[in-house]
């Protein structure tokens, strides 16, 4: 029988290759021969061993993209040599919310590579409803790269960023650069990029953005830019205390403020007095839901870079090397592709 490789995180800091058998796509399957593969600032959670609700040894990766090389019998959404990517969610398709077209609500919503389907791997199963079609002219790096995008295009159609519109995003990481030029993309005028990364600002002023270095004098300067008033968006996208009170600190009155970093630790805040006050629009956003194809449209169209994410590319053979590297003390890589 055929066999092929799969990431498997072993214990706390150890990712290794084993080899699953290639079996034939069920009936409303298509098997992807996986190309381009993106490491999650997620799947170093898992990594490190502290994910919250995955315990080890696991599965791992989710941002695939790849060639269609078998469909099962019932497959009509996308056919052999098609390129795709994938939207790794198993949803139920009958609870309240799949029923409304909330599939991101999903009561009985399954992540991928939590039921046994690693992303870093030789290939990828997937149920044709999730699967996307490339366009040509979109590489298989972007492709992978569109499952995170799609989280940022949700959270940028959370924001509703006008035309003229400043915006703040906090954090310079891949996500931090994808709201960025996103908000660019949506309109508005002046979009402050807050980080601590030289290398994340510098990009981020290629991209038309006006890059800030974290703390109380970049905020200083947005409130000094704005005339004390602060700007009509932020998006926080680093999950910290700091940041968050930061994120409250920089909103001008009746603005709105995207919670997208993951905060994984409780805290006392009086950030959110200033909410109040200041009758602050204060939005969650996770997941994505209808967003992929809103990706691959803006991309396409040119109105986002994501190459310029990508700081560094491993042949799965090195994915140790990879995750090593990631988690790693200095200098962040932004988006790390795997390639089988
Ligand atoms: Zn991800
Ligand atoms: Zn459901």
């Amino acid at each position: 029988m055929e066999m092929f490789r799969e990431g498997i995180i072993s214990e706390p800091g150890k990712v290794v290759l084993r080899q699953r058998e290639k079996r034939r796509p069920g009936a409303r399957e298509a098997l992807i021969r996986i190309k381009s593969s993106a490491v999650c600032g997620s799947d170093m959670h898992i990594f490190s061993g502290r994910h919250p609700y995955v315990s080890l040894p696991t599965t791992v990766g989710h941002e695939v993209a790849g060639i269609v090389e078998e469909t099962g019998s019932e497959v009509t959404a996308v056919k052999v040599g098609d390129r795709v990517c994938v939207e790794p969610l198993i949803t139920c398709g009958t609870c309240y919310y799949c029923r409304r077209g909330r599939y991101d609500y999903c009561e009985n919503l399954k992540l991928k590579y939590r039921t046994g389907n690693s992303g870093y791997a030789d290939y990828y199963y997937a149920e044709e409803q999730w699967i996307h079609r490339l366009p040509d002219e979109m590489s298989f790096d972007e492709g992978a790269l569109m499952e995170p995008f799609a989280c940022t295009v949700h959270a940028a159609m959370k924001a509703k960023i006008h035309l003229c519109d400043s915006v703040c995003v906090m954090g310079d990481g891949p996500i931090g650069l994808m709201l960025a030029q996103l908000s660019l993309a949506c309109g508005a005028t002046h979009v402050y990029v807050m980080g601590l990364q030289e290398d994340n600002l510098t990009l981020a002023k290629t991209f038309g953005c006006i890059p800030l270095v974290s703390g109380s004098e970049g905020i200083e300067e947005i409130m000094r830019r704005t005339e004390g008033r602060g700007v009509d968006v932020a998006f926080e996208a680093v999950g910290i205390p700091a940041t968050f009170n930061q994120t409250m600190a920089v909103t001008k009155r009746g603005g709105r403020a995207i919670i997208f970093g993951i905060f994984e630790d409780e805290f006392k805040t009086k950030a959110l007095v200033d909410a109040m006050v200041r009758e602050i629009e204060v939005v969650g956003t996770s997941s994505y839901c209808w967003d992929f194809q809103r990706g691959i449209d803006l991309v396409s169209a040119g109105k986002v870079d994501l190459k310029s994410l990508i700081t560094h590319r491993f042949p799965l053979a090195e994915v140790q090397k990879a995750m090593d590297l990631k988690k790693g003390a200095g200098r962040q890589p932004l988006k790390i592709i795997l390639e089988p």
